[in-house]
């Protein structure tokens, strides 16, 4: 175990070292004929010379590397530990819940029943799965007060764009042609924006007041004929609840446009407000933030979306309905935009979500009020060290901002790097855009009063040490298997294959 870090060793005190560079998988093998033994692919080469002329065909066998598996095995877990994961320390990330999620989800979701069925299978013997998911969209109607919801989307981003499109059937339908912008917030997420250029949206960026919060009277004046949408989150990007959502909601349907939610930032009002009550058409919700499924690594999300009455005509097919004890799939409705997603969506997502909210029942808001309860203390144990960047109070998240604190010269990369050698990973730096030097944290409601206090007395403990020696600090991190990288190398030219030696 020598070489490992111990997170959270207290504040103040780094992690142990690191062993070094480790070996590559294909360094450790001998040869590079370890791969599966070769298949026959059952399809004659000549037809699939036709199908692919001229590329996709190997001429040599792939270089896979051979390695006993006692070796991969601890190849794999040697990777595994220098990776920071919630099962090591806080994660506190804005802007993406990034929460721990209770085992036994993942214990459901891995039955035998759900987790080996075939996306194929006949109806009759899928009758649980329908019925999983006929019960799941009404606990999120139930959530959201929304009409419908489809379960399909595979993540946040892919929900707004299945929502836009939607937004774009209405009105369509109701011969309005010409709402062909969507008005975004400055402080939205980046996603909004992008999902609505997709839909073949032009987006117009709407102010925020000092306080946080949109500016209704520079929405107001954007509105017109022209708009099919308003795409809003709330509590918003910088932590803060849109109080004037009703009056936003009013102006916007007597304009004739429709208002979207991005719900990734419910983890703040699950169980406690509705986007449906405050006026919402469109809802959007991330299972892999509010609803225990875990998140990173790209790896499967779920976004589904819903709809108020007026628009439950253009959901994507095919929707779970049920007559009598039976639940079929239904692919025959006529005015929907179609299908959005192979199969059922990612299944597996929406056994977690399924197993956690009915885990939590009718005390669901407990998750609200302690996510709301855990930013607000980290908040005020951190006001003495970082100026926050509105004045109003957090909800869920909340950002603070290196600019005006005791060492002018401290970025909020310099923070973010170094807490990665004390074993804590860094907060969201450098969003929303519209802060300087920002850092956003989200320490969610399954932090403890220790982990936070362990954040925050890190966080003091690097701001001493800058007074110190602001270079160690700016040289960050030290004790992390790679250090500083060049970021605009790493993003324009990153290197993520290895190739074998020519
Ligand atoms: C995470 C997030 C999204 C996008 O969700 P993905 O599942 O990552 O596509 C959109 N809006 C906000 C506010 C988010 O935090």
């Amino acid at each position: 175990m020598s070489g490992m870090p111990v997170p959270g060793a207290g504040a103040g005190e780094p992690v142990a070292e690191w062993a070094g560079d480790e070996p590559l998988v294909f360094e450790l093998s001998g040869d590079l004929r370890g791969g599966p033994r070769e298949v026959e692919p059952g399809v004659p080469v000549e037809a699939l010379e036709r199908l692919l002329p001229g590329v996709g065909l190997r001429t040599t066998p792939a270089p896979i590397p051979a390695v006993p598996e006692p070796v991969l095995a601890r190849h794999l877990g040697r990777l595994a530990r220098r990776n920071h994961n919630l099962h090591q320390g806080i994660y506190p990330l804005g802007s993406c819940t990034m929460k721990y999620n209770p085992a036994v989800d993942e214990q459901l979701a891995g039955l035998t029943g759900f987790a080996d069925l075939h996306p194929d299978q006949d109806i009759d013997d899928v009758q649980g799965a329908l019925q999983l998911m006929w019960e799941l969209e009404r606990l999120l109607c139930e959530i959201t007060g929304m009409a419908r919801i489809s379960l399909q989307p595979a993540a946040g981003a892919h929900g707004e764009w299945t929502g836009l499109r939607m937004i774009q059937a209405y009105h369509a339908a109701r011969g309005d042609t010409a709402r062909t912008r969507v008005l975004i917030p400055d402080s939205a997420h980046g996603t909004n924006p992008a999902s609505a250029a997709l839909a073949g949206l032009e987006v117009v960026t709407v102010r925020s007041n000092s306080d946080g919060t949109v500016d209704v009277a520079d929405l107001g004046g954007r509105l017109d004929r022209s708009v099919a949408a308003i795409m809003m989150t709330n509590p918003n990007t910088l932590g803060v609840f849109e109080k004037d959502i009703m009056e936003i909601a009013r102006i916007a349907h007597e304009a004739g446009s429709l208002l979207y939610y991005d719900g990734a930032n419910l983890n703040a009002l699950v169980g406690l407000a509705r986007p449906g009550d405050m006026g919402f058409d469109v809802v959007h919700l991330n299972l892999h933030k509010t609803f225990s499924t875990p998140h990173g690594g790209g790896g499967p999300g779920s976004g589904p979306v819903g709809v108020a009455p007026a628009l439950t005509d253009f959901l994507p097919v095919p929707t779970v309905e049920r007559t009598g004890d039976r639940f079929l799939l239904n692919h025959d409705r006529p005015r929907s935009i179609g299908k959005v997603r192979a199969h059922y969506g990612n299944f597996g997502m929406l056994v977690r979500a399924y197993a956690y909210i009915r885990s939590y029942g009718s005390t669901i808001s407990q998750v609200a009020q302690d996510a709301v309860l855990n930013a607000r203390y980290l908040q005020a144990r951190l006001a003495p060290l970082f100026p926050m960047a509105v004045p109003s109070d957090s909800m869920h998240e909340f950002v603070a901002t290196t600019r005006g604190c005791r060492v002018p010269e401290l970025r909020a990369i310099d923070v973010a790097k170094r807490l990665l050698d004390y074993g804590v990973y860094a907060p969201t730096a450098y969003f929303p855009t519209t802060v300087p030097e920002a850092l956003m944290f989200e320490p969610t409601e399954t932090e403890s009063k220790r982990s936070l206090d362990l954040l925050a007395d890190t966080c003091a403990a690097i701001v001493a040490e800058a007074e110190r020696d602001l270079e160690h600090v700016r040289s960050a991190p030290h004790l992390t298997p790679v250090s500083r990288v060049d970021e605009v190398e790493a993003a324009r030219r990153p290197v993520l294959r290895w190739k074998p030696a020519e």
